[in-house]
């Protein structure tokens, strides 16, 4: 924990050394007005430094804005930031306040330290060439995520263990980690995990959409709302092996999107604790993508935190009107099977994300209240030591308040309105994904670097 309260001093005082840019600027607005004021008249020129004072401070609250300056100091990560397969290059510039949910200028804006972007690719056929070609696409999302921190490393680095991630922030800067969500791109082949764990990846999901050869997921082969048909019973022998590779490596093992019973089988088989990255919970909204209050309550006894993400429908059921107008749509571009959503272009990606927001408007769609509904939920099952904070921004995540990286403070006013202390709002927003990872690689057998 020590480390910890160095890492806010030391944070607090290279913000501060930033926020002299602002003073500076005052000083230099006082002197052009000196000088601009009557130099023999020393009342007038008080006096007029004193209405310049008032316009100046005009308009704002006579008191700071308590929930702005504490989401300022705590250190702030988000689990799971999705990112384009052209990412880091001029077409999505993470350095440019572009179209993207999460992007420098935003993560800075919003206060946003941290984030594990993540190399997700879509499930295909479970055969060799359809391995190949996953694989080959994972790669390139590695490499779009080192592209980001080699080009744009005065803003941005890479952290691969909790202490970078401390270390980088402590700095003044944003620390980039990494995820794999779907480890359907190894194939049948551990070996690889080591190979994703050399090229920085630090948490790995067991599947995504589709029962893959490792785990049965959540929900059916291309659709995230649609239940698994349990193909396995939860995990196969090579999901377990899986499981004991990540746990050798120091991995941390990610349960979003798995069944429920590959969740607990998961939660068992491991000897780290384990996490989901990005998950809401049943009890408020009864989907199979969710926690069970079952499965939150087995990964806290393992040590594990839930990542409570912002993501419409997984927090609130929408409207049938909405999931008709949503089904209607999909239909409508072609959107109706596995191999659809995983060859979909870029445009009609885009075309899908516009028509999606104009029924989001009209229909209404889940608030920073309703995402604390969950977290509130899942800290009186599990504990405020097992619970964390998820986005899912550029993988369908953005609810009403919080629709991207610069609304982040939103989350922590609202966590402040319902009694939660600095110190419970920190563990939420980083602390204690940190205390897990630290956990997992404590447990590892880790190898030479
Ligand atoms: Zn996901």
């Amino acid at each position: 924990m020590a480390s910890i309260s160095t890492v806010i001093a030391s944070r607090a005082a290279a913000r501060q050394s930033r926020g002299r840019g602002t003073g500076r600027f005052a000083v230099g607005l006082g002197g052009l007005l000196r000088r601009a004021a009557p130099r023999n008249d020393g009342r007038l020129a008080a006096a007029f430094a004193l209405a310049v004072c008032v316009l100046l401070f005009a308009g704002l609250p006579a008191r700071a804005d308590e929930a702005a300056d504490l989401h300022r100091r705590i250190l702030t990560l988000d689990t799971h930031v999705d990112i384009p397969e052209d990412y880091a290059t001029p077409a999505h510039d993470p350095s440019v306040r572009g179209d993207m949910q999460v992007d420098l200028p935003k993560m800075r804006e919003g206060g946003l330290d941290a984030a594990f972007f993540i190399v997700y690719v879509a499930q295909g056929p479970l055969t060799e060439e359809g391995y190949a070609d996953a694989y080959g696409k994972a790669v390139a999302k590695f490499e779009a995520i080192h592209r980001q921190s080699a080009l744009y490393g005065d803003q941005i680095e890479l952290a691969t263990s909790p202490e970078d991630v401390e270390r980088i922030v402590a700095k003044g800067k944003l620390a980039a980690c990494i995820g794999v969500e779907n480890l359907y791109p190894i194939g049948t082949d551990l070996s690889k995990i080591e190979e994703f764990y050399r090229r920085g990846a630090r948490y790995m999901s067991l599947t995504h959409a589709g029962d893959d050869q490792f785990a049965d997921s959540a929900n059916a082969l291309g659709h995230l709302d649609e239940p698994s048909p349990h193909t396995h019973g939860g995990l196969t022998d090579l999901g377990r092996a899986a499981i004991a590779e990540m746990n050798r490596l120091g991995v941390m093992v990610d349960v979003s999107h798995s069944s429920e019973q590959s969740t607990l089988q998961a939660i068992a088989a491991s000897r780290a604790p384990v996490i989901a990255s990005h998950s809401a919970l049943r009890a408020l909204n009864d989907i199979p993508r969710n926690l069970s209050d079952r499965a939150l309550k087995a990964l806290a006894a393992k040590g594990g935190v839930a990542q409570i993400v912002a993501f419409d429908n997984y927090l609130k059921m929408p409207p049938p009107e909405k999931v008709a107008a949503t089904k209607a749509l999909r239909e409508e571009l072609g959107l109706t099977s596995a191999e659809a959503w995983r060859d979909i272009t870029p445009e009609t990606r885009a075309t899908y994300m516009a028509r999606l927001k104009q029924l989001h408007a009209k229909y209404g769609r889940a608030s920073v209240s309703d995402l604390v509904d969950h977290i509130d939920h899942a800290v009186k099952v599990a504990g405020i030591d097992h619970v964390g904070i998820a986005s899912d921004f550029g993988g369908g995540g953005g609810i009403e308040g919080y629709d991207d990286a610069s609304q982040a403070p939103n989350v922590t006013r609202e966590l402040l309105k319902r009694g939660y202390s600095e110190a419970d709002i920190a563990k939420l927003w980083g602390g204690n994904l940190l205390r897990v990872w630290r956990a997992v690689e404590a447990a590892a057998d880790k190898p030479e670097q």
